[in-house]
């Protein structure tokens, strides 16, 4: 009796007009940071413009951001594999320049943040803060003047490998794949040397997508403080992309900073099946979309956007996600932990997050278990902060 009393307390406490209150006067006052959205590369290849009305249409757009309380997002800087010698440097440009031109037309609502001063002045001014990160070692080419310049335009940390490995260093999926990339797994000569000058430069170490060689090289060979700008953790979704235990506490050792990545496949270790099965049954559809576009990924999307309600069954819960940030806490605290959405970079996410304006409703969830208003601001923005701030020294 005394249980079904406390559940209904608790109950009736969260659903309080008080509570809803509460929750968003809480995130509105956080500094909120998401640390990865990929809509400079969707939007290119969407002919989508970030300052359009794109409510349906993507994850995010200027105005729902802020709807979402978001106050800097690190826009990815990606190309696919497809990309290489003489092409991948060009487009990682050609993304910064959107970036720039976007914010060119709307100096009142955004700028660039280049450093933690300048995101300090995108939050006191209101302006949505815009970072960047580049997502993939490949984009500068094996050249670390490359890396410089990049750094030099703003982007302010680089994922050291996407899925595809490059000449220096190995991807989670080369690795678990067991791939033969004609040299030895982790990072070489010319890797170490591009971790150091990271390091000097200031731009901050990513290990989301590498292989564990890649990582604990990397881990041992930075001075500075690493993100995982987008990525779960394995003991509750084991796949190739998620953190395991030892990583975890490894990343908590190095005083970084590991940012939850939204998509269902790295938060429910039972979607891939669910989702699988979902395909096969529109595998028709799908052949037929690939004729025309051979990206999965795209394929794909186009038959969660078509069979919405379908494929809603299969996305699990915010609280799961919410699980995997309980898990690190409970490893490493709560000072090594914080948001990377990877919206408009995924074609699922929890079924409660359909875009960013969704975002209060983890600092909801986050009031409910219990956690105080001091570790919910790391939380939102703070960890990343203190880890920016650390790789600038
Ligand atoms: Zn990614």
């Amino acid at each position: 009796m005394k249980k079904i009393l406390f559940a209904f307390f608790t109950l009736a406490l969260f659903s309080s007009p008080a509570f809803s209150q509460s929750y968003k006067k809480l995130h509105e006052k956080a500094i909120v940071i998401d640390t990865h959205n990929d809509f400079i590369s969707t939007g290119i290849e969407k002919g989508k413009s970030f300052d359009q009305n794109l409510k349906g249409i993507t994850h995010s757009d200027l105005k729902r951001m802020k709807e979402g309380g978001i106050d800097v997002q690190v826009f990815s800087i990606f190309c696919d594999e497809n990309y290489g010698k003489g092409t991948a440097y060009a487009f990682a440009n050609r993304e910064i320049d959107t970036l720039y031109a976007t914010v060119a037309r709307n100096p009142n609502r955004m700028m660039i943040v280049r450093n933690s001063k300048d995101l300090q002045t995108a939050v006191s001014t209101g302006k949505l803060g815009a970072m960047m990160g580049v997502e993939g070692g490949h984009m500068i080419e094996d050249e670390i003047s490359n890396l410089e310049k990049l750094h030099a335009r703003g982007a302010r940390y680089m994922t050291l490998t996407w899925n595809n490995s490059t000449s220096w260093a190995s991807s989670a999926a080369d690795e678990r794949a067991k791939k033969d990339l004609g040299h030895p797994y982790g990072l070489n000569a010319l890797g170490e040397q591009i971790v150091k000058r990271m390091n000097e430069l200031g731009m901050i170490v990513d290990i989301s997508h590498v292989g564990e060689k890649t990582f604990y090289d990397a881990i041992r060979i930075s001075t500075k403080p690493v993100i995982a700008s987008h990525s779960c953790t394995y003991a509750l979704c084991p796949v190739p992309r998620n953190l395991t235990d030892e990583q975890i506490k490894a990343v908590g050792k190095n005083g970084g900073v590991i940012q939850l990545n939204f998509y269902s496949g790295f938060v429910d270790s039972s979607f891939r099946d669910k989702n699988n099965a979902f395909i096969r049954k529109h595998q028709q559809e799908k052949d037929s979309l690939l004729k025309s576009n051979p990206s999965d990924f795209y394929a794909n999307l186009y038959l969660h956007e078509k069979y919405k309600d379908e494929i809603d069954g299969v996305r699990p819960s915010l609280t799961l996600l919410i699980d995997h940030l309980d898990h690190i806490v409970k490893l490493i605290g709560v000072n090594h932990v914080g948001l990377g959405s990877d919206f408009d970079g995924i074609n699922s996410s929890p079924r409660e997050l359909n875009d960013v304006t969704n975002m209060p409703l983890i600092t909801e969830e986050l009031m409910k278990r219990g956690y105080s208003k001091k570790d919910i601001f790391k939380i939102l923005g703070g960890n990343f902060i203190r880890v920016l701030k650390a790789n600038e020294q």
